[in-house]
């Protein structure tokens, strides 16, 4: 026991320092998120991280953003590693949603089956899409908040289990706002356009707009767009017109968000959730 006594005094010193170390970066990660939540966070400067052992963008300014997808159980493990090489783990708890079942009815038959004929379209069309998600600027066009592109009732919610004319299909993979025909929609922060196309077969007029960090927000079903790839948009400024374009039963805007690959909510935005 005394050959260890020095041992454990090491241990305890080491863990003193890196508590001291990690209490203000892991004090700038939330406890908890929801199914669909983005995180912002603030880390020290030069700290690298990672998620489930994947590395995260870290900004120069410390700056990090990850999200919850819609089917996230987490917790969400995340690694902090600073810059004398020491590594800290933080878990964060994902709090579970209720999907509601939400059945549309009255959608054109040829989006909600499409003939085999344009099959290879569709792919090459998504194909496109997630391409333009992967890009992963250093902008933090996201951190001066979000405001909404159109302003109007919800019409379908992000995550809702979907029954399309009958038949079982994804769940709902953005936030839908009902307007009429032809009002302007809005830039909800400012970024740079990836995509840019008038007629998607099965999303109509499709705006893609990525505001940094891998953060990107998706608008379909538009009836006009004025805007191009490679444009860049401050937030506010009018970036197409709402129509019917596309899977839609009525005039209103969809409005998706993504972190890479991952769907998030677009209501629990900073700027666009409700207190
Ligand atoms: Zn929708």
């Amino acid at each position: 026991m005394r050959l260890c006594l020095p041992a454990l005094l090491g241990a305890t010193f080491a863990l003193a320092i890196s508590n001291h170390v990690s209490a203000a970066a892991l004090s700038n990660l939330p406890q908890s998120v929801s199914q669909g939540g983005l995180i912002v966070a603030t880390l020290p400067l030069a700290t690298r991280a990672s998620l489930a052992g994947k590395a995260i963008h870290v900004g120069r300014d410390g700056t990090v953003v990850f999200g919850a997808g819609r089917d996230e159980k987490g917790p969400l493990n995340i690694s902090l590693i600073y810059q004398d090489g020491h590594q800290e783990n933080a878990l964060i708890r994902v709090t579970p949603r209720n999907w509601p079942v939400e059945r549309v009815n009255g959608v054109p038959p040829q989006t909600v089956n499409p003939p085999p004929s344009v099959a290879e379209r569709i792919k090459r069309e998504q194909a496109e899409v997630t391409a333009a998600r992967n890009r992963d600027d250093e902008r933090e066009d996201f951190l001066n908040g979000f405001v909404w592109p159109v302003k109007g009732r919800i019409s379908g919610r992000f995550g809702n289990q979907r029954i399309v004319n009958g038949e079982p299909k994804a769940p709902h993979s953005g936030m839908d706002i009902a307007v009429p025909e032809g009002t302007p929609v809005k830039a909800p922060a400012a970024g740079i356009i990836t995509f840019a196309k008038p007629m998607q077969y099965l999303t109509g007029g499709t705006i893609l707009l990525d505001h940094g960090f891998g953060l990107s927000s998706n608008f379909l079903h538009l009836s006009r767009i004025d805007v191009k790839s490679g444009q860049r948009v401050q937030q506010g400024q009018i970036i197409g017109l709402a129509g019917m374009t596309g899977r839609a039963t009525g005039p209103h805007v969809h409005w998706g968000f993504n972190w890479f690959g991952t769907r998030l909510d677009p209501l629990l935005l900073p700027g666009i959730a409700q207190p």
